[in-house]
C-alpha cells in the first residue's frame, strides 16, 4: 500500500477512534439513566406521601367508630330510661328526649364525616396502586437501560482497543518525517489528510492547479494543498 493510501487510511481510523472515544464519555454519563431515575424518585415521594395519607385517614375512621359506638351506647341508656315509665317528671323526659335527639344529629353528621374519608381512603387505594405499578415499571426500566448501557460501553471499549491496535499497525508502516507532519496537521486543521473532489480541496474549498492536479491523479506522490496545507488525496476507486 502506497504511503498515501496508509495516510488515508490512518486518517478514517483516527476518526473512528475519535468518534467512540466521544460515545463512550456520552454513555459514561448516563444522561437518560438519570432522567429515569429522577422520575422514579418522583414516584416515590409521591407514593410515601399519599401512604402517609392512607396511615393518617385510617386511625380517624378507628375514632369515628369508636365515638359513634360511644354515642350509640349512650343513646341507649337514656332510651332505655326514657322508655322505662320510671321517670314520670315531664320536664326531665323532654330533657331526655331532647339530648337522645341531639346524639342521634351528632351521629349522623359523625358518619357523614367518616364516608368522605372512607371515600378519601378508597381514591387514595387506587392511586397507591397505580403509582406502585408505575413505579416497578420504571424499577425495571432502570435495570434494563443500565444492562444495555453496560453492555454498549464494553462493546465501544472493544471498538477502541481495534481502532488503536489498527493505527499502531499503520503508523509502523509510515516513514517517519511522513508521520509527524500528519500529526502536526492534524493538530492544526484537525483533518491531514483530505479529498480532491472535481478539482477542489475539500479541505479548504480552493481549486487545485491542473499540473498538480494530473499529478495527483495519476501517481500516488505525496501532495500539499498550496492554500490550506493540508495533504492531497484522490480517491481512484471513487472515480
Ligand atoms: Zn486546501
Amino acid at each position: 500500500m502506497s504511503q498515501l493510501k496508509l495516510l488515508w487510511e490512518l486518517q478514517s481510523y483516527v476518526v473512528e477512534l475519535n468518534d467512540l472515544t466521544n460515545k463512550l464519555e456520552t454513555l459514561n454519563k448516563k444522561e437518560e439513566i438519570k432522567q429515569i431515575e429522577i422520575k422514579l424518585n418522583e414516584k416515590e415521594y409521591d407514593l410515601v406521601n399519599k401512604k402517609t395519607q392512607l396511615e393518617v385517614d385510617e386511625v380517624k375512621i378507628q375514632r369515628y367508630e369508636q365515638k359513634l359506638k360511644q354515642l350509640a351506647f349512650n343513646k341507649e341508656e337514656i332510651d332505655q330510661k326514657l322508655y322505662s315509665g320510671q321517670i314520670t317528671n315531664i320536664k326531665q323526659l323532654e330533657q331526655m328526649e331532647k339530648e337522645s335527639k341531639d346524639i342521634k344529629e351528632n351521629m349522623k353528621n359523625l358518619e357523614n364525616e367518616m364516608l368522605d374519608i372512607m371515600e378519601e381512603v378508597d381514591n387514595l387505594e387506587k392511586e397507591i396502586n397505580i403509582l406502585e405499578k408505575e413505579y416497578n415499571e420504571l424499577s425495571e426500566e432502570i435495570e434494563d437501560a443500565k444492562n444495555k448501557n453496560q453492555e454498549l460501553i464494553s462493546s465501544v471499549k472493544e471498538g477502541i482497543k481495534v481502532k488503536k491496535n489498527k493505527i499502531e499497525e499503520i503508523q509502523k508502516e509510515i516513514d517517519e518525517d511522513l508521520l509527524n507532519k500528519f500529526n502536526q496537521l492534524k493538530q492544526k486543521k484537525r483533518k491531514a489528510v483530505v479529498e480532491v473532489v472535481g478539482d477542489r480541496c475539500t479541505g479548504c474549498h480552493m481549486n487545485i492547479p491542473t499540473s498538480i492536479l494530473s499529478k495527483i491523479k495519476s501517481s500516488d506522490k505525496i501532495m500539499y494543498c498550496d492554500n490550506c496545507g493540508r495533504i492531497l488525496y484522490y480517491n481512484k476507486e471513487k472515480s
